[in-house]
C-alpha cells in the first residue's frame, strides 16, 4: 500500500480522520440558529486565487484595491510563499459581516466559508506531486450545526454549497502549491521577484492583466490576438493562463511559447536598463560632487561675502 502524505492547507481545527465525498455527516446552518454568525466573529479565511475573483468583482473594486482594503498576507511556508487571508476587525469578526443579517457577501462567499464545517484536504501519493481530494471535519464548540439531524453525503454539500465551480478554478493552483511543496525548502530565500510574480499571478488579476497585456509581453511571448483578447476580457481565462504561466516560470514546463529571439530581446532590453542605471548614477554622483564643493568655504572671500558661513548673525 502507498504511503500518503496529508496537506491541510486551509483550515486547521479538522479531526484526524480522512473522509470522501461519500461520507454522510450530521450538519445544518440556517440564520435562526443559536449560534448563527459565530464563525464570522472569529473568522481564519484564507483566499484561492478564485476568492478574489468573485470577491472584487462583488464588492465593484480592482484586485488591487481589494488586497490592500480587505486581506492582510501572511507566509504560506517557510520559503515566503505569500498567502493572503480575509481581515477582520480587532475582534477577529470578518469585515464582510453584516450585522444579524449575516455574511453581506454570502452568494460570493469564499472556498473556505461555503465548505465549513467539511475541511479540503489536498492528499499525495509518495512520490507524486499530485493531488487527489479528500475531506475531514471541523468541530469547533461554538458551532452547533453538528447537533442538527439532518444528515448529508459530502458531494452533496459540496453541491448544495456551490463549491465545485470554486474548486474548479482552484484545483491547479493547489496542484502548483503541493508541487511547491514536494520540491522541498528552497536553498535560500527565492528571489523577491518571483514571489512578487507568485502574488501577482495567483491574487492580483487586474494587475496581472495589465502586465499580460503589456507591450513587453507580447513581444516575448507568441500568443494569438485572439487568445490576448479572451484574457482581456474573461478574469476566469486569465486566471487559467497564470496558472501556466506559474508552472513555467516556477518550475520551467514550457507551455507558453516564446518569441525566437526573445532572450536576446531582452539582454537587450536589460542593457538599456542597466546603462540608463549608470548614466543616472554617473550624474548622481556627479551632481554630489558639485554640491559638496558648492558648500565649501571660498578661500578667497570673506564672512560678510558669504553671510551664511558666518557663525552667527546680528
Ligand atoms: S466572508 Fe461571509 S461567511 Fe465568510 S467569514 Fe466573512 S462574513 Fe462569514
Ligand atoms: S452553525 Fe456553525 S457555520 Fe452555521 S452559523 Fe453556527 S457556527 Fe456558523
Amino acid at each position: 500500500m502507498s504511503q500518503a502524505k496529508f496537506d491541510i492547507p486551509f483550515q486547521s481545527a479538522v479531526s484526524p480522520e480522512v473522509l470522501d465525498a461519500d461520507t454522510r455527516i450530521h450538519f445544518r446552518c440556517y440564520k435562526g440558529i443559536s449560534c448563527f454568525n459565530a464563525c464570522c466573529k472569529q473568522a481564519d479565511v484564507t483566499l484561492a486565487p478564485y476568492d478574489v475573483i468573485r470577491l472584487k468583482r462583488r464588492l465593484g473594486m480592482s484586485s488591487t484595491d481589494f488586497l490592500a482594503k480587505y486581506t492582510v498576507p501572511f507566509q504560506m511556508d517557510q520559503d515566503g510563499t505569500p498567502g493572503i487571508k480575509l481581515r477582520t476587525d480587532d475582534t477577529g469578526t470578518c469585515l464582510q459581516l453584516n450585522g444579524d443579517e449575516g455574511c453581506g457577501v454570502y452568494e460570493d462567499r469564499p472556498t473556505v466559508c461555503r465548505y465549513y464545517p467539511v475541511a479540503l484536504l489536498a492528499l499525495r501519493e509518495k512520490g507524486s506531486a499530485e493531488a487527489r481530494e479528500q475531506f475531514s471535519l471541523v468541530k469547533e464548540p461554538h458551532c452547533k450545526g453538528h447537533l442538527e439531524a439532518r444528515e448529508i453525503r459530502i458531494g452533496d454539500y459540496r453541491t448544495e454549497q456551490g463549491v465545485e465551480e470554486y474548486d474548479e478554478l482552484n484545483r491547479e493552483w493547489y496542484q502548483l502549491i503541493l508541487k511547491k511543496k514536494s520540491a522541498g525548502p528552497t536553498v535560500g530565500r527565492p528571489p523577491e521577484t518571483s514571489l512578487q510574480l507568485f502574488f501577482m499571478a495567483s491574487y492580483d488579476m487586474d494587475r496581472f492583466r495589465r502586465f499580460v497585456l503589456s507591450d513587453n509581453f507580447r513581444s516575448t511571448y507568441q500568443l494569438t490576438d485572439d487568445f490576448y483578447l479572451e484574457l482581456e476580457r474573461s478574469d476566469e481565462e486569465l486566471l487559467r493562463f497564470s496558472y501556466r504561466f506559474l508552472r513555467q516560470v516556477l518550475f520551467g514546463e514550457h507551455s507558453v511559447q516564446e518569441a525566437a529571439d526573445a532572450w536576446e530581446k531582452r539582454v537587450a532590453e536589460r542593457k538599456e536598463v542597466w546603462d540608463a542605471r549608470r548614466e543616472f548614477e554617473l550624474k548622481r554622483r556627479a551632481a554630489a560632487e558639485d554640491e559638496k564643493y558648492r558648500h565649501q568655504p571660498d578661500a578667497e572671500s570673506t564672512p560678510d561675502q558669504n553671510p551664511g558661513d558666518r557663525p552667527c548673525c546680528d
